[in-house]
């Protein structure tokens, strides 16, 4: 017997289980309606459900439409694999449903990820017209940012402190590894494609194994 409905979210009680942040705990379900056609729908996600590009509360989805869930665009041919696994299964983690070649291309990602933050930071220094050694010890830093945030932060009006919490926010929630989604920390990327292996989960993202 296969299975009739399968449920996205980031808690485990899911079918599917997506840990990342932007995902709500019950996100979506997919309904089998015959032997190929499925239906999915928005469980009142907070970031939304969309079918190629389209935010839907119900629709048909097929294998080759585009998916994302909030901004995460998964492989929906991957998604609608778990209808045809064994009923015994009761959750799957979608990170062990993500190729490795996948893995792979959503690492190579944060490089751009990790250099606009670099320089989005860059330049709220720079803007802020502070002349404090503060500053200039901090700028020196660049790329450790993170560990020269706090000795620049006394010196900086609270519109620059606040600028700056938002863009660290931001880069806490993208910085993260393409498996388990957790934050990589204040490493550059540089450092992080030297040694491979996610520290937490020790998956492994370059494309050799
Ligand atoms: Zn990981």
């Amino acid at each position: 017997m296969s299975r009739e409905i399968v449920k996205i979210g980031r808690l485990p009680d899911n079918t599917l289980v997506v840990a990342y942040p932007k995902i709500s705990s019950k996100h979506c379900q997919i309904k089998k309606v015959s032997d190929t056609g499925f239906v999915i729908e928005d469980l009142d996600s907070t970031n939304g459900t969309f079918v190629n590009s389209r935010r839907i509360k119900q629709t048909m989805i097929k294998p080759d439409d585009e998916l994302k869930l909030a901004d995460m665009v998964m492989d929906a041919k991957l998604v609608l694999s778990v209808f045809d696994m064994k009923t015994e299964v009761e959750k799957i983690n979608y990170a062990d449903l993500k190729k490795h070649a996948e893995i792979h291309d959503d690492f190579l990602k944060l490089k751009k990820v990790y250099e606009k933050y670099v320089s989005d930071k860059k330049k709220l220094m720079m803007g802020s017209n502070l002349t404090s050694t503060g500053l200039r010890a901090g700028l020196s830093l660049i790329p450790y940012v993170g560990t020269a945030l706090g000795i620049v932060a006394t010196g900086m009006t609270g519109t620059v402190q606040a600028k700056m919490y938002e863009l660290d926010e931001k880069f806490k929630m993208e910085y993260i590894c393409p498996v388990c989604f957790r934050f990589l920390g204040m490493e550059p990327f540089d450092n992080l494609a030297k040694r491979g292996t996610c520290a937490y989960c020790k998956s492994k993202w370059n494309k050799e194994f």
